[in-house]
């Protein structure tokens, strides 16, 4: 019998051939990937995914930290239908468009006071090249030559080479090293990660704190900027210290050096807030965002900058930032940007006790076998697996801990993803209560099916 539903749909198995022979994924190991039996989505509703198979999953990370109102969202969908009927693109080079003209206002309006001007771009790593760029440059078109830009451990700011290498990664990013310019970094303030086996987060911000000041005594001159996230989001969600932004921010300013507060994963109420350096009462030189900039909807970034670093770039030609993208500013994404912002005042009501409720039904986790560190803000949670978590002993990692109970989640019904052998839960902040609820319950039941046997098995 025809079903409209399915009509347009290949043979899955067919599908699933073509995505295993054709498609490189990102960030994918791809053996297992082509061994293995990955969905393949076909479509949403509201929170949900279903492959072609007719599988259907909740989005337990937000298709990757992005996602904020859930999919096929009807205000959403009609903004980008509406903005169909007047234009998809046109360029940004040289000419303006009235959908990122009334976009850049809004985010104007709602980033912390000072951030004046937006540079679109199409992605969180090129949000974050324009603004290592315009920091250099900043100084440069002062008559000064700064190239360095401070960075921290396991900070993640994209793969474009900029971004690598002011966060190179070992495991990643090991044929490219020798090409990365070398970039001074610090230990991030995360008290069970840092280097020096802290205990408190006091301790972490009070420790990273004084390298920096250590560091500015004597390089400052050649720092052109600082950048960070302010929960480490692809390092295993491990939150800085709260205050901590606030006084690295008044570091940079007592001693001449920029600061670069990337929110591309933090942003549009990840944190609890709309920005966590709104909680910090902070404004920074530049500050990046992507991912929930359009609701998860399609590919928007943008650096914003105070009129401070804006100022530099005015007067002769050779003062330009000469950095493009062939998508600055599409109109499409700047709709749905619009859309979505549109629909944040309901979002950031709703939010505190969902993630009060969130936090309490974390507590479930905290003593389960092989459980290391629960951490996180808001809805960004990272429950790292180990063996001790006294001496912080991880669980090694061709023992794929981590996948282990995000396949389980899968199997119920739930997509999460591991980094390493942290299980990283980030439900879309528009969620509803019982939507977030489901997908917990999910969540603990896979980790209470997995982790006693692998306990077993590891002793
Ligand atoms: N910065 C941060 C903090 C991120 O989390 C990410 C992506 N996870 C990026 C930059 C890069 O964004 P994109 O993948 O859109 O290039």
């Amino acid at each position: 019998m025809s079903n409209p539903d399915t009509d347009h749909m290949m043979d899955p198995a067919q599908i699933k051939q073509l995505d295993r022979d054709h498609v490189w994924h990102p960030f994918t190991p791809m053996t297992p990937y082509i061994e293995g039996n990955p969905p393949v989505i076909e479509r949403a509703e509201g929170f949900r995914l279903q492959d072609v198979d007719g599988n259907w999953y909740l989005d337990g990370s937000s298709s990757i930290w992005l996602n904020v109102h859930g999919h096929r969202h009807p205000v959403l969908d009609q903004a980008i239908r509406d903005q169909l009927d007047r234009v998809a693109h046109s360029t940004l080079l040289g000419q303006g468009n009235s959908v990122s003209a009334r976009l850049a206002k809004r985010l104007v309006d709602a980033t912390p006071d000072g951030l004046e001007r937006v540079f679109f771009s199409d992605s969180g790593a090129t949000a974050v090249e324009i603004a290592m760029k315009a920091a250099i440059q900043w100084f440069a078109n002062q008559g000064e030559k700064r190239h360095k830009i401070l960075g921290f451990t396991n900070n993640y700011h994209g793969d474009t080479m900029g971004a690598m290498s002011v966060a190179p990664d070992p495991v990643f990013h090991w044929p490219f090293l020798e090409m990365l310019q070398e970039q001074p970094r610090l230990p991030y303030p995360y008290w069970f990660h840092h280097p020096d086996g802290l205990s408190t987060p006091e301790e972490a911000a009070a420790r990273t704190l004084t390298s920096i000041q250590q560091l500015f005594a004597s390089e400052a001159s050649e720092i052109a900027a600082v950048i960070i996230e302010p929960v480490e989001g692809a390092g295993g969600i491990c939150p800085a210290p709260v205050g901590f932004l606030k006084s690295l921010s008044e570091l940079c300013r007592e001693h001449g050096v920029l600061l670069i507060v990337d929110e591309v994963a933090t942003g549009f109420g990840k944190t609890g807030a709309m920005f966590a350096c709104e909680a910090e009462g902070i404004t920074p030189d530049l500050m990046t965002l992507g991912k929930g900039l359009t609701g998860g909807y399609l590919p928007v970034a943008a650096t914003m900058a105070t009129n401070r670093i804006f100022e530099q770039f005015l007067g002769e030609k050779r003062r330009t930032l000469f950095h493009g993208h062939s998508f600055t500013g599409n109109q499409l994404g700047c709709a749905v940007a619009l859309a979505s912002l549109d629909l944040m005042p309901q979002v950031m009501e709703a939010l505190p006790a969902k993630i009060e409720r969130l936090w309490q039904r974390a507590e479930a986790l905290r003593d389960l076998p092989l459980v290391n560190d629960l951490r996180g803000r808001g809805v960004m949670m990272g429950i790292e697996l180990g063996l001790d978590r006294e001496q912080r002993l991880p669980i090694p990692a061709e023992h794929l801990a981590g996948y282990r109970v995000t396949d389980r989640a899968r199997e119920l019904g739930l997509i999460v993803r591991p980094i390493g052998n942290t299980v990283i839960f980030m439900p879309p902040v528009g969620a509803p209560q019982e939507i977030h609820d489901e997908m917990f319950d999910i969540l603990e039941q896979a980790f209470k099916e997995v982790l006693p046997g692998m306990a077993e098995e590891l002793r």
